[in-house]
C-alpha cells in the first residue's frame, strides 16, 4: 500500500499521467482473480480497493509497478502491457484457468 501511495504522490508533484500496472507472481499458487490483473493497469484508487479486501491481501505476492499513460489512460509505450499479457496468456495456458 505504501507503494501505491509513493506512486500517487509522485505522479501529481510531477504534473504526470501514470497508472499502476499490477504484476501478479503468476505460479502455481496464484488465485485467478489476481492473474487476471496481470499486466492491466489501474488507477491508485482502484488498486487501493483491490487490496483493501483483506482477502485479497491474504498470501498475495503481487505487486504494482508506474507506469506513464497519455490523456485517455493509455500507455505511452504499449510494449510494456503487451508483454505482461503475453506473460499472462502463457501462464494462463500452463495452468488451464479458462
Ligand atoms: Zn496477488
Amino acid at each position: 500500500m505504501k507503494k501505491i501511495e509513493d506512486c500517487a504522490r509522485n505522479a501529481r508533484m510531477h504534473g504526470l499521467n501514470m497508472k499502476l500496472m499490477h504484476i501478479s507472481a503468476l505460479n502455481q499458487e496464484t488465485r485467478k482473480t489476481h492473474a487476471e490483473r496481470h499486466g492491466v493497469l489501474f488507477t491508485p484508487e482502484q488498486a487501493r480497493l483491490f487490496w483493501s479486501n483483506r482477502e485479497n491481501q491474504r498470501n498475495c505476492r503481487c505487486s504494482v509497478t508506474l507506469v506513464m499513460v497519455d490523456e485517455a489512460g493509455r500507455t505511452i509505450i504499449p510494449e510494456i502491457t503487451e508483454r505482461a499479457r503475453a506473460a499472462y496468456e502463457m501462464y494462463n495456458k500452463r495452468y488451464g484457468f479458462n
